[in-house]
């Protein structure tokens, strides 16, 4: 048996294929006016979700420009990652019946880590709620801080967001995902999309054969059409909602169910909800639930790639990766019109936006019957994640954030 060759890293030029030299030239050019500056970015987990998904792309990246940047992770016990998580819902609008005990083991927790995180770099930016409170450490050298807010604030608890903003005042600004989440506060706001690695294993081109033995492997027929939503087990993805529209769709027309999922480390309800979809899919053996471990990037891919439409029924959605992955890969997606959902689904050009279980098993049945029409807003969907939401974007807009910001303090 041969050695296992080493993956070779992936450098910035190695997006010309995909973006063109020109757009590589502007990002270096920028990046050579930052020379000396160093970035910290800190979120609260390393797998699962969005966040981790964006920074494990553009942290290398941002460095091989030439922008040393440092991940920091909080840490935190389970009482502070269920309160967190309280929040989380509780921001997207979600019944959230805070205690003065939630709030306490918030401060504490952000004590916590504010005595083990040195900052000494330039621009800090914070990811999420979770780590919010890390900006009380500002004062120790005057550096730029911007709080990168991934979730749909446009409806908050008015008790969490204002507990919140006592530190989001702190920050020289706040990006937020799309126009519709813009809040009256004192400081800047940032529309910032999210972002996608078109070379990463969750979104490079996979060979037939792996696609093939993928399917096997999860006992899929790849012979029949494949219906498939990539999410954590979270009720704001609305698994069950998707199972209802499956079964509508049933009634009519063959297909199978793929929803496939695993944890993050700041989710502590993801084992509860997986037994309640366990429960609602019953013993129908064309739904194939999947828990994943963090590595499956590659089968991820290859599900979403052997998908006839992908779903993506959530209830409240911060931005919607999978969305962004999915129409990447060219795929028809039929998704909730919620969050920064509709900023890439644009209703019958890129993809079906849905409100309801029958809606959403409305458009599935369109599609299904429509095959060139689903074609089409697959293409156009890729088209629109090349110009809008491609990691390389992301990189060049954090690079002109950054010299803004330094601009703007000289
Ligand atoms: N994801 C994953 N494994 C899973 C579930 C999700 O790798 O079991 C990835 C998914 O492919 C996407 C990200 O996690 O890249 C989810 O991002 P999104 O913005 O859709 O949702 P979030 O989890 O951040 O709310």
């Amino acid at each position: 048996m041969g050695a296992l060759s080493t993956p070779k890293l992936i450098g910035l030029d190695d997006y010309v294929p995909v973006v063109g030299q020109a757009e590589i030239d502007e990002m270096r050019a920028v990046a050579a006016c930052l020379e000396g500056r160093t970035v910290k970015m800190v979120n609260s987990t390393a797998m699962g979700g969005g966040v981790a998904e964006i920074l494990n792309r553009l942290v290398p990246l941002m460095a091989d420009v030439g922008v040393p940047t440092r991940w920091d992770i909080i840490t935190g016990g389970d009482d502070f990652f269920a309160v967190t998580k309280g929040f989380h819902n509780a921001l997207h609008g979600a019944a959230y019946e805070p205690t003065p005990q939630a709030f306490e083991i918030f401060r504490a927790c952000q004590q916590q880590n504010l005595a083990s995180l040195r900052f000494e770099e330039d621009f800090v930016v914070i990811h999420d709620p979770q780590p919010i409170g890390l900006v009380e450490a500002r004062d120790q050298k005057p550096a730029h801080w911007v709080w990168r807010c991934h979730i749909d604030v446009s409806r908050p608890h008015p008790e969490v967001w204002n507990f919140l903003v006592q530190y989001m005042k702190r920050y020289d600004a706040m990006m937020i995902s799309s126009p519709s989440f813009t809040r009256a506060l004192p400081i800047h706001q940032y529309l910032w999309y999210p972002s996608i690695d078109p070379l990463s294993q969750k979104n490079q081109e996979l060979e037939p054969e792996f696609i093939r033995e993928t399917l096997e492997r999860f006992q899929i027929n790849p012979k029949r059409r494949i219906l498939t939503q990539v999410s954590r087990f979270d009720r704001l993805k609305d698994p069950l909602g998707v199972i209802k529209a499956y079964k509508l769709v049933r009634k009519y027309t063959d297909c199978q169910l793929v929803l496939a999922g695993g944890g993050a480390k700041d989710d502590p309800e993801g084992g509860q909800v997986l037994a309640e979809v366990q429960e609602a899919a019953g013993n129908d053996p064309d739904i194939h639930i999947l828990d994943l471990p963090p590595w499956s990037a590659l089968e991820i891919n290859a599900l979403q790639r052997a998908s006839t439409i992908v779903l993506q029924k959530s209830l409240q959605e911060g931005f919607g990766l999978t969305v962004t992955e999915a129409l990447w890969k060219k795929k028809p997606v039929v998704a909730s019109a919620v969050g920064g959902i509709p900023l890439q689904v644009i209703h019958k050009l890129t993809g079906m936006l849905a409100h309801s279980v029958e809606g959403t098993a409305y458009q599935i049945r369109y599609l299904l019957s429509h095959p060139a029409i689903a074609q089409r807003l697959g293409e156009m969907g890729h088209e629109h994640v090349k110009e809008n939401f491609l990691v390389t974007r992301n990189l060049k807009r954090y690079l002109l954030l950054f010299l803004a910001l330094s601009g703007a303090a000289r």
